[in-house]
């Protein structure tokens, strides 16, 4: 007789970044044996991997927490990502959640899940973020069409208003070689496009000694994909030699998103940002000036 599969369902609020780590906590609960199933489906597991910059983050999480009991009230429910890292508590008082694994531990979910059954108490993980070292690679699948690729993970910046550096940690990412091996693992899947992804992507390289134009340098000579795309980078990093690079390949697109949060430079100055306006407006000239039809998200 066929044995029954367990179904697991996940719900992910925020960035790209955690689409991909929802993706590939996915691939592993399926290398588990486990069926993917829509959010809105009954299952056995449901993951609500959450976002510390949402606003009413809580509410957000509560509600999707008393959608999943009511549908199935014998499935588990875990807590993952950037707000079960800042408030593990205050989500562990949620009635029917099961598990809140913060930024160490949510890789560890299929594990720790296992074959446990509900229980009335619930199973906190959480570390202390300035212990996180570790860099845990992540991609997203399921759109034929194009990959998250996360190429960084973390913050030094400190921005007056951000979470993220208490939520995700310091500024890392995975050497050169080994991003190069999964952006072919994402090809070997017929996908097209990649698009690189990071909490500061453009810091990326500062656990490897290495660069993000080395990065791209190398990514471009990756068979099988044609198309990538820079998610986010920061004005003070898109250097000279970036912008050239985009500028002369036949992958990387004329894209960029630069986040400006704002055309004051007292603002920028309280916000702690690391440039001011005329910085960020010589670096649309700069790549206007090589990549005429450049599509800018700001
Ligand atoms: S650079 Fe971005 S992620 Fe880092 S602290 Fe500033 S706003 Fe937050």
């Amino acid at each position: 007789m066929n044995q029954v599969r367990k179904r697991v369902a996940f719900y992910t609020l925020g960035c790209k970044l955690n689409f991909s780590e929802s993706s590939t906590i996915a691939r592993q609960f399926a290398d588990m044996g486990y069926e993917r199933v829509s959010p809105d489906s009954e299952a056995d597991v449901y993951v609500i991997n959450t976002c510390s910059v949402t606003e009413h983050a809580d509410k957000k999480c509560r509600q999707a927490i008393r959608k999943f009991t009511t549908k199935s009230p014998n499935a588990m429910v875990a807590v993952v990502g950037c707000y079960a890292q800042l408030k593990p508590e205050e989500i562990a008082q949620i009635d029917g959640v099961d598990f809140v694994l913060g930024a160490a531990d949510k890789f560890n979910l299929p594990h720790l899940i296992g074959n446990d059954a509900k229980k009335t108490k619930v199973k906190v993980y959480s570390c202390d973020i300035d212990s996180v070292s570790d860099f845990f690679p992540a991609y997203s699948t399921g759109d034929r069409t194009r990959s998250f690729l996360k190429v960084q993970d973390g913050c030094d910046y400190h921005c007056s208003y951000c979470t993220i550096p208490l939520a995700r940690g310091k500024s890392r990412n995975m050497p050169i070689s080994q991003i190069v091996d999964q952006a072919k693992a994402i090809a070997s899947q017929n996908v097209k496009e990649i698009i690189l992804t990071g909490v500061n992507t453009g810091d990326f390289g500062k656990s490897s000694g290495e660069t993000f134009l080395e990065l791209i340098q190398q990514l471009d000579r990756v068979e099988g994909i044609e198309r990538f795309r820079i998610s986010s980078i920061e004005p003070n990093l898109i250097t000279p030699e970036i912008v050239d690079f985009v500028a002369q390949s036949a992958k990387f697109l004329p894209h960029f998103h630069i986040p400006l949060q704002s055309g004051s430079n007292r603002i920028l100055a309280l916000m702690r940002r690391r440039y001011r306006r005329e910085l960020f407006a010589e670096r649309i000239e700069l790549i206007r000036s090589r990549m005429p039809d450049t599509f800018f998200g700001v």
